[in-house]
């Protein structure tokens, strides 16, 4: 992936200053490897103590300098009084009687916000769903994460943050695979350059490690950022939030459709280079009576052509929004028809709707997940799974 310097990088003179002047000081979680480096450098260390850093970070999960112990005693003094490591706080945890957990999160940083994040536990391995953003302006109708007032850009290291606490939070019962997906608050293609740059820590090999096989972006259809994306040589997998079998019906339930219609997204798909293992996912939320029909299947197999492709059926997940929950018999024939044309087709039960944590249901709901079930502090992860498959 391309390095993104800023035109000057921080160094350490400016953590003195900040940290004299009592407030602003940097927070290291979310730097990439280069400008933990160059932050070093500049204090007139090797550059390999970046290295060691950006190591101890996001391979070993140490959030204090006094564990890196990789690093010199002074080093580490002097890091503790300069910089900080500053996580998303865990305000609350919703455990879904499918094992999903929901965390609430606040982020200190920058302007304050909640966001959620989602940690789903199967039988080898886990699946974490981050936000990119802190509600959403797209403003799909059948979307309660749409109705949150006020979007606000989360940094590079609040995304990272979410998947380093969910995995802290479940320590002890790690499967051997993570799984992650920006399927949660925010459209991540509206946040390009910090998605990006999250992107870039997850997939890199020195970094979180996680192989782009395991690394999905779902995207309401942000045509020039598909494009964009499709240049950069560190990739996630990509999700299309299709939901509809035409113009007409798009425009009703997502708004974006006018700005980028089905014709220029298909068309951006299909200029958009897939890895020999790699097919696009195009999700499709299933509204009852609105866009279930077997016609509409029959247009959805139309519109993808010869697209290396599979497409996941997502129920509609309630919530206080004027659509219906699908028929059962329906889904099952809308994927039939679907399979039968040559399309791999799935029918995708969102984890944790009993918390209120499955797609399109992040919305800070507090007292609607409450009421559902227990909140507990301190969350049995394997009681109650029910191996269910997860929104991937
Ligand atoms: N903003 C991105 C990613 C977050 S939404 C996007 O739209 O793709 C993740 C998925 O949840 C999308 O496919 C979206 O269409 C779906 N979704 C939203 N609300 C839903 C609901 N109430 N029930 C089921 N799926 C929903
Ligand atoms: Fe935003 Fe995705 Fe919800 Fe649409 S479905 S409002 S893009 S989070």
């Amino acid at each position: 992936m391309p390095v993104r310097r800023s035109a000057r990088l921080p160094c350490y003179d400016d953590f003195k200053m900040s940290h004299q002047a009592a407030h602003a000081i940097v927070n290291l979680l979310g730097k990439p490897a280069e400008e933990l480096r160059a932050i070093l450098e500049s204090r007139g260390e090797p550059s390999y103590r970046g290295a060691q850093i950006y190591h101890a970070l996001y391979r070993e999960r140490r959030f204090e300098f006094a564990v890196m112990t990789n690093l010199p005693a002074a080093l580490r003094e002097e890091l503790s009084r300069a910089a900080v490591i500053t996580l998303p706080e865990i305000v609350r945890r919703h455990c879904s009687s499918d094992g999903a957990v929901r965390y609430v999160v606040a982020l200190k940083e920058a302007k304050p916000a909640n966001v959620e994040t989602v940690f789903m536990p199967e039988e080898h391995r886990q699946t974490i769903c981050v936000s990119a953003q802190a509600g959403c302006a797209v403003d799909c109708q059948f979307c309660l994460t749409a109705r949150l007032r006020g979007v606000r850009n989360l940094l590079a290291g609040e995304m990272i943050g979410q998947v380093l606490i969910a995995l802290e939070d479940n320590r002890t019962a790690l499967r051997p695979q993570t799984n992650v997906v920006f399927m949660g608050q925010g459209e991540p293609l509206l946040n390009y350059d910090a998605v990006m740059t999250a992107l870039g820590i997850l997939l890199d090999p020195n970094g979180m490690a996680i192989s782009p096989k395991h690394v999905t972006l779902s995207t309401s259809g942000i045509v020039p950022a598909i494009e964009r994306l499709a240049q950069e040589k560190l990739r996630p997998k990509l999700a299309i939030s299709l939901n509809a079998s035409s113009n007409e019906q798009r425009n009703k339930i997502m708004p974006i459709n006018r700005k980028y219609p089905l014709e220029e997204l298909l068309d951006s798909c299909q200029r958009y280079p897939l890895r020999p293992w790699e097919r696009l996912t195009f999700e499709y939320v299933m509204l009852g009576g609105f866009n279930d029909s077997p016609d509409d299947a029959r247009r959805v197999r139309a519109l993808l052509g010869n697209l290396r492709a599979k497409v996941n059926l997502i129920p509609w997940n309630p919530g206080p929004l004027p659509f219906e929950k699908p028929d059962v018999a329906r889904v099952d024939e809308f994927r039939r028809i679907l399979q039968d044309k040559g399309m791999p087709a799935f029918v995708r039960h969102s984890r944790g709707q009993d918390v209120m944590a499955a797609c399109g249901q992040l919305a800070l709901s507090e007292s609607a997940a409450a009421s559902a079930a227990p909140t507990q502090n301190s969350p049995n992860r394997s009681e109650g799974f029910s191996g269910v498959r997860s929104r991937t």
